[in-house]
């Protein structure tokens, strides 16, 4: 059985004052939610203290946006698995387009990471995904293909999560026909020897296009970005139909 996961990244956006504001606003909104939708908020650093203490006992999951391989030592501005977990993280980003193209991720510290994640006991939410040219050249699956085969090289998946973000997609208003979307998510489930992997769209996921990307039948969940910050719209997108 697949699980649906509804999830915002909130990238670097809000303090912690902020993060309490959207909490306590979107928490009535989610009373009457289906208790088989997992939801999760993928935070900046500095709010998963704040969060963590204010979700416990919610139905809502912890999430971080980067973990480090190592379990510590000389790594400036990272962080270890056991710094999560003490604060009570479940989820983490790994390999999220930005992180790819603004920070030098490569396969290969996506692939450490996601093991990493998982010796401590946290889910990855692992993000693959082409751009416009590789797209435009017809390339999207080998390029997808090429990322998994190389990203989860000894990554248990009972313990995953993926994520489809086309990075034309992401933060654009150019959302992914819904249709295609689930076409490439069908093609990277063919490449998982688990197949009840939870695996999610992300890219420009608003509340006027989640419940035709939720109709899809290889679609999981969501991975969203801008329409995470607002309480009212991240609570439709969850209360999709
Ligand atoms: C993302 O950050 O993963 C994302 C999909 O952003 P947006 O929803 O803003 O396109």
């Amino acid at each position: 059985m697949r699980k649906i996961i509804l999830a915002g990244n909130w990238k670097m956006h809000k303090n912690q004052a902020e993060s309490l504001d959207f909490v306590q606003a979107f928490k009535p909104e989610i009373s009457n939610t289906d208790e088989t939708r997992e939801i999760v908020f993928c935070v900046p650093f500095t709010s998963l203290t704040i969060m963590s203490k204010n979700l416990h006992g919610s139905k809502i999951r912890l999430g971080a946006q980067n973990i480090h391989w190592a379990d510590e030592g000389a790594y400036t501005g990272e962080i270890s698995g056991s710094m999560l977990t003490e604060i009570g993280v479940n989820y983490v980003v790994v390999g999220h387009s930005e992180r790819r193209q603004y920070f030098g991720e490569t396969d290969k510290t996506v692939n450490l990471r996601l093991k990493a994640a998982q010796k401590y006991g946290i889910i990855p939410i692992l993000c693959v995904g082409e751009t416009k040219a590789q797209r435009d050249a017809e390339e999207t699956e080998s390029i997808i293909i090429n990322q998994l085969q190389q990203d989860l090289v000894d990554v248990d998946q009972s313990s995953l999560v993926i994520a489809y973000e086309p990075i034309w997609a992401i933060g654009s208003g150019d959302t992914c026909e819904s249709k295609e979307a689930n076409r490439v998510i069908g093609v990277i489930r063919q490449q998982l020897d688990n197949k009840n992997v939870t695996i999610q769209y992300g890219g420009s996921v608003k509340p006027n296009n989640i419940d035709e990307i939720m109709a899809q039948p290889e679609i999981d969940g969501v991975l969203v970005g801008g329409a995470s910050l607002d309480p009212s719209n991240f609570a439709r997108i969850v209360n999709y139909q």
